[in-house]
C-alpha cells in the first residue's frame, strides 16, 4: 500500500526525521490555513499524487500552468494562486503514464535553501533477506538513470536483522555520501531513526529523494516516499487508514474485496484463470498469437460461485475488453462450479463482447454440459492453444 509524501512525512517526523514542516490541503477551503500555517519567505505548493517526477510533470490543463507540479511561491498571495492552478487538475509525470492523474491534495510546506541533494532509501533486499540502505551523491534525479550510467555512485548497505542498525551503518552512510563532522552525525542518526521507522511500521519501501543538506549544515528530507507490506497491514490498522482509494484502479479495489488476485493491463482481452502460473501462461500465449491482455486475474483454488460472478462482473466492465477467455484447470476448483458461476455471472450482467472457454480438470464433463445447456453464447475450446487462437479470432473478427 502506498501513501501521499504528507502522510509518510508525518509519519517520519513522528519517528523524529528532519522534514520540513508544511500542512496538507484536502479540500479548496484548507488553503488560507495551511498557507497561514508555513511562515516562509518561501512557500513550496505540492501535487500529493502517488506517483514521482512530480516536478517536472505537466498539467493537461492549461490554466494549471506550465510550472509543474511542485512549485516555489515568494509570496502567500502566489502559494494561493498556485493552490487555485493546479488543485483538481490533471498532472502527467513520467509515472503516471500518459493518462496522468487528478491532484486531489495539495501539501504546503517551508521551503528549504539547498546547498545538496542526495538519494537515500531503504528497502527489503531479497539476496540477503533484510532491509538495506541504498544511497547515492547523485540526489533529486531519477535514480534508475544513475543506477544505469554511473553504477559506482550507488551504494548499498546491508543491515543485519539480528543487530538491527549500528552506528558503523551510519558511519558508511556518511562515507558514501561525502560527510564529515557535524553533518556525519546527522547521517547516522538518520539512518538510526529511519530504519526504526521502517521496521516499526512494517514498511516495504522508502524513499528520500532528495535528501538535502541545507546552507546552514542541517540535513533534511525534502521528498518522502513511502509503502507498506499490505500483509502486514492487519498490525497497523491506523496505517491502513491513510489508503487513498482514489489512487488506486476500481476495479483492483473491487477485487480486493473478494480477495481475487487481479491487475488491470492496458490490452484487450480479459482473462478469468485460476492459479497464478496459469494465468501467467495465459497471458503468454494471447501475446503470442499476437494480442494483449486486459487483466491478470488469479480467481484462486477453491473459489465460490460468488466469486467467480464477481470476477466476471469485474472483467466485463472494463471497457477496454473485446473478449473474455476463461481458461480454468480443476484440481481443487470444480469445472462446473466454475460453470454455473459463469453463467450465473452472464446472466446478471449480460455479454457484450465473445467469450471462449477452457475446462479441464475434475468435473469437466459434467462443466461442459452446463455450459452447453445454457443455451449462453460461448465458444467452447479443447486445450489451452485453441482457447487462445479463438479468442484472438474473435475479437479480431469484431475490429
Ligand atoms: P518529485 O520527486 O515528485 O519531483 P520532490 O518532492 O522531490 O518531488 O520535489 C522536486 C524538487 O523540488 C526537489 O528535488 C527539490 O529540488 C524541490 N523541492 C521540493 N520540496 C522543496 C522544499 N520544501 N524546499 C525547496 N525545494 C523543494
Ligand atoms: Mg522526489
Amino acid at each position: 500500500m502506498n501513501i501521499h509524501e504528507y502522510q509518510a512525512k508525518a509519519l517520519l517526523r513522528r519517528f523524529g526525521a528532519p522534514v520540513p514542516s508544511g500542512a496538507a490541503i484536502l479540500s479548496a477551503s484548507d488553503a488560507d490555513a495551511a498557507i497561514a500555517s508555513v511562515t516562509g519567505p518561501v512557500w513550496v505548493v505540492k501535487s500529493q499524487i502517488h506517483a514521482g517526477g512530480r516536478g517536472k510533470g505537466k498539467f493537461v490543463e492549461a490554466e494549471a500552468g506550465e510550472l509543474g507540479g511542485v512549485r516555489l511561491a515568494r509570496s502567500a498571495e502566489e502559494a494561493k494562486s498556485f493552490v487555485q492552478q493546479m488543485f483538481g487538475r490533471t498532472l502527467v509525470t513520467k509515472q503516471t503514464g500518459p493518462a496522468g492523474k487528478q491532484v486531489n491534495r495539495l501539501y504546503v510546506e517551508e521551503g528549504s535553501a539547498i546547498e545538496k541533494e542526495f538519494y537515500l532509501s531503504a528497502l527489503v533486499d531479497r539476496t540477503t533477506g533484510g532491509v538495506a540502505f541504498v544511497a547515492s551523491t547523485e540526489g533529486g534525479m531519477d535514480i534508475e538513470e544513475v543506477a544505469a550510467s554511473h553504477p559506482e555512485k550507488i551504494h548499498t548497505i546491508a543491515i543485519d536483522p539480528a543487530t538491527g542498525v549500528m552506528p558503523h551503518h551510519g558511519r558508511t552512510l556518511a562515507k558514501a555520501l561525502g560527510l564529515t563532522g557535524d553533518l556525519a552525525k546527522q547521517a547516522e542518526k538518520l539512518s538510526a531513526t529511519l530504519y526504526e521507522a521502517f521496521v516499526a511500521t512494517d514498511m516495504s519501501m522508502l524513499e528520500i529523494n532528495p535528501l538535502i543538506v541545507t546552507e546552514d549544515g542541517q540535513l533534511r528530507c525534502l521528498d518522502a516516499k513511502v509503502s507498506f507490506d499490505s500483509n502486514a497491514l492487519y498490525r497497523h490498522p491506523e496505517l491502513a487508514e491513510l489508503r487513498d482509494l482514489t489512487e488506486e484502479d476500481e476495479k483492483e479495489i473491487e477485487a480486493s474485496k473478494y480477495d481475487l488476485a487481479y491487475i488491470a493491463l492496458d490490452g484487450t482481452i480479459g482473462c478469468m484463470v485460476n492459479g497464478a502460473g496459469l494465468a501467467m501462461a495465459t497471458l503468454d500465449i494471447i501475446k503470442l498469437y499476437g494480442e494483449e491482455p486486459a487483466n491478470f486475474l488469479d480467481v484462486g483454488g477453491g473459489a465460490s460461485e460468488e466469486k467467480v460472478t464477481a470476477a466476471f462482473k469485474i472483467i466485463t466492465a472494463d471497457p477496454q475488453v473485446k473478449g473474455i477467455l476463461v481458461n480454468i484447470f480443476g484440481g481443487i476448483m470444480k469445472c462446473d462450479v466454475i460453470a454455473n458461476g459463469v453463467i450465473a455471472a452472464v446472466k446478471a450482467v449480460g455479454l457484450q463482447v465473445p467469450l471462449v472457454v477452457r475446462l479441464e480438470g475434475t468435473n469437466v464433463e459434467e462443466g461442459k454440459r452446463i455450459i452447453a445447456e445454457s443455451g449462453l453464447d460461448v465458444l467452447p475450446a479443447d486445450d489451452l492453444d485453441d482457447a487462445a487462437q479463438k479468442i484472438v479470432a474473435a475479437v479480431r473478427g469484431r475490429n
